[in-house]
């Protein structure tokens, strides 16, 4: 029996992750039923970083007895420089709004035509558990299409157009399902499962 906890309240991802990583006789929690409360400021200028920071508040909460799980992930925009990068869930400032923050990429890229519109959404996971750490990266490319479509997801899957979809659906169109199979994050966690296999089992 091994118990992780993910440092994260987000029921979506905390189910994305116990169903990637169904290793017999594993347990998830959430920060909420291990009884946690830990909301450090991501101050580091990486993804990997701001997934460090969140990993390890939650240990020092937990006297470094328990495996921790932490993620950090947004969309890099190449003719924004990478922006809106490690600020993607406050791009339009606080409070924190998909729409607004939308509304501002739109703006931002009003004057880029479509083959200038490349960008990718990345996600890293850390795990940390004794002394050891694993850290995973996993991104989809794709493009910032010149409207929002579609009702599925968050944040900014209706502008985010993957090339493996053929360019003209949005992340937003397709279902939970599919986006797993191909997304950022999914992409992470299968290289986290092989990594945790090769150690664990
Ligand atoms: P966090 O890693 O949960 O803090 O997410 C950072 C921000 O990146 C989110 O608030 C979203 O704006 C954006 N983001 C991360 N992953 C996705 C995704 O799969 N779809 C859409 N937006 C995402």
């Amino acid at each position: 029996m091994k118990t992780i906890i993910i440092a994260s309240n987000n029921a979506h991802k905390i189910e994305e992750i116990e169903t990637a990583l169904d290793f017999d006789g594993w347990t998830f929690q959430s920060m909420r039923q291990a009884g946690i409360a830990s909301d450090p400021e991501e101050t580091a200028d990486s993804f990997e970083g701001n997934a460090r920071i969140k990993a390890e508040a939650v240990r020092a909460l937990c006297s470094g007895q328990t495996a921790v799980l932490a993620d950090d992930s947004g969309l890099e925009v190449d003719a924004l420089d990478g922006a809106p990068g490690v600020r993607s869930a406050r791009y339009a400032g606080e409070p924190c709004d998909d729409a607004s923050n939308n509304a501002k990429l739109l703006r931002e890229l009003a004057q880029v035509p479509a083959d200038q519109r490349t960008a990718r959404f990345v996600c890293t996971l850390v795990m940390l558990d004794g002394d050891t750490e694993y850290t995973v990266r996993g991104t989809i490319e794709g493009s910032i299409g010149f409207e929002a479509r579609g009702e599925q997801g968050f944040g900014y899957d209706p502008l985010f157009l993957p090339d493996c979809l053929g360019g003209n659906q949005t992340f937003a169109e397709v279902s939970q399902e599919r986006k797993n199979a191909i997304s950022h994050r999914g992409n992470a966690l299968r290289k986290l499962k092989d990594r945790l296999s090769a150690a664990y089992l």
